[in-house]
């Protein structure tokens, strides 16, 4: 008897080199390692690529932050977002005057 790799049932294989107990096991093995390198590879693909971030701040951002930005610029653009929205309105205010 073996011990399946995925449910981890025993079953009785019927090739030696057999470690799932079932197809839908093996099936369900392999689905999971093509995600798994997948993510690996989506992220060796960041890892060549150093991106910078796009605040102008000239931190490299992390392998694992999907935006374009660093935390900090993030929250920072927030801010300039809305001292521009502040301006704008201030500009607009004096036009009518
Ligand atoms: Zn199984
Ligand atoms: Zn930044």
């Amino acid at each position: 008897m073996k011990q399946c790799s995925w449910c981890n049932n025993d079953f009785r294989p019927a090739v030696t080199y057999q470690i799932y107990c079932s197809a839908k096991c093996r099936d369900a093995a392999t689905k999971e390692k093509i995600v798994a390198r997948y993510s690996v590879a989506k992220r060796q693909k960041r890892k060549n690529k150093i991106r910078k971030c796009e605040g102008g701040c000239g931190i490299t951002l992390s392998i694992y932050n999907d935006d374009s930005l660093c935390n900090a610029c993030k929250i920072n653009n927030k801010d300039v977002f809305k001292v521009l929205k502040k301006i704008k309105g201030i500009v607009r205010d004096s036009k009518n005057n």
